[in-house]
């Protein structure tokens, strides 16, 4: 019962990012004695701080407001096929560091275990000064198998049955979690990001190599019966299109590409930001983007509405939320997306169903990353102590 509620005391904070015993009081029903007791619990165990209000909003005595401690951090890591990112996030979210290591080649899981090893080194100094370091969240664009966390296959690394958790534990010492990269975008989509508050939504990112997502119902994530629900990316949209890695012809990820986008703008290698600008810029022009590249991503926004069409009309979400280069073709194609969907899913279904992008830009993964290493502490507050006696 304790614990609960001190579970439920920390995601608040974790949650909100600072919140009032007031509000604690008002949000748990619980009795303000007992929160006092809980919360002073929490600084005990150094995961939250208490500081004064600032200016007081309501009548009354001001709540002090309780706030998680920027110095409890975890190890976000994620392997593309063009970079490898590691960044380093705090309790509530905030990333406070992310550093983008390029390869000029798909790298093998010892590689990636080399670079995050060496990057870490690094910041050895740093963390063991300035930080508690909880563990290290790997966020990776494959099947991992829940449990024992083995990547089960990694089709555009080329990875298979590879037990990366441990092999990146051993190296670093530390407690290490990983998890599909769409899964973990979701989580903190859903969390930190465009999906607040929303009960049912899909979520659907385009990164270097392919096209992910999540489903999420009545506000929990629903994982399918092993774990990889939400392969947005190989429902078919093109009977007359190219083969899939998968087996099937006409995925929507061989049909809506990143790469073919920079290419249409001219760009070797880019982060989806650096996209986003060139993209944006060209379509705020007077006279619009080039032919060429209007043409690319008319064909690719046309695509990706049959894809959606579909699961709206399945899963009735109130929300879609786009995330990766998917997020910038809608800000550029916005009105074109929404009535291509709108105009040919059933009537009910359109018409509650929103869009957004996702909100997180590039911390997305490294905020889900992160998320799967704070687990353990959210959901039993008192395990940080042998946490990070683990880590030291
Ligand atoms: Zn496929």
């Amino acid at each position: 019962m304790r614990r609960n509620n001190l579970v439920l005391v920390l995601r608040l904070a974790h949650v909100q990012g600072r919140v009032s015993r007031a509000d604690v009081t008002r949000l748990t029903g619980l009795n303000r004695s007992t929160v006092g007791g809980l919360v002073a619990e929490l600084v005990e165990l150094g995961l939250v701080v208490e500081q004064e209000p600032g200016a007081a909003h309501h009548a009354g005595r001001p709540s002090p407001v309780i706030v998680p401690r920027k110095d409890i951090v975890a190890i976000a890591v994620n392997p593309e096929i063009d970079a490898v990112t590691i960044g380093l996030v705090s309790l509530s979210g905030q990333v406070l560091k992310r550093i983008r290591y390029d390869t000029a080649r798909v790298q093998t899981p010892e590689e990636v275990v080399n670079i995050v090893t060496a990057v870490v080194a690094g910041m050895r100094g740093e963390l063991d000064s300035s930080f508690r370091t909880v563990g290290v969240g790997v966020a990776l664009p494959g099947l991992v198998r829940d449990g024992d966390g083995e990547v089960v296959v990694a089709p555009h690394l080329g990875w298979h049955n590879v037990p990366f958790s441990a092999m990146l534990g051993d190296a670093l010492g530390l407690p290490v979690v990983s998890s599909n990269d769409a899964s973990a975008g979701i989580v903190a989509e859903s969390t930190f990001g465009a999906g607040r508050g929303a009960r049912d939504h899909i979520y659907l990112n385009g990164g270097a190599s392919g096209i992910g997502g999540g489903i999420v119902i009545r506000g929990l994530q629903f994982p399918g019966a092993s774990g990889f629900a939400g392969e947005f990316g190989h429902s078919l949209v093109n009977s007359a299109g190219v083969l899939c890695y998968c087996g099937a012809y006409g995925c929507l990820e061989t049909e809506v590409r990143q790469s073919a986008l920079l290419d249409a703008v001219g760009l070797e290698a880019a982060n989806s930001e650096q996209l986003e600008n060139v993209l944006t810029t060209q379509f705020a022009r007077p006279g619009g983007p080039d032919r060429e590249v209007l043409e690319v991503v008319n064909r690719q926004v046309d695509f990706l509405a049959d894809s959606l069409r579909g699961t709206v009309n399945i899963f009735n979400p109130e929300l879609v939320i786009l995330g990766g280069f998917l997020g910038t073709l809608y800000v550029v194609a916005t009105e074109r997306l929404e009535s291509a969907v709108r105009g040919k899913t059933l009537q009910g279904t359109r018409d509650d169903v929103r869009f957004a992008r996702a909100e997180l830009g590039l911390d997305l993964m490294m905020i889900g990353a992160a998320q799967l290493a704070f687990a353990p502490v959210l959901a039993d507050p008192a395990s940080i102590a042998s946490a990070l006696g683990q880590a030291s």
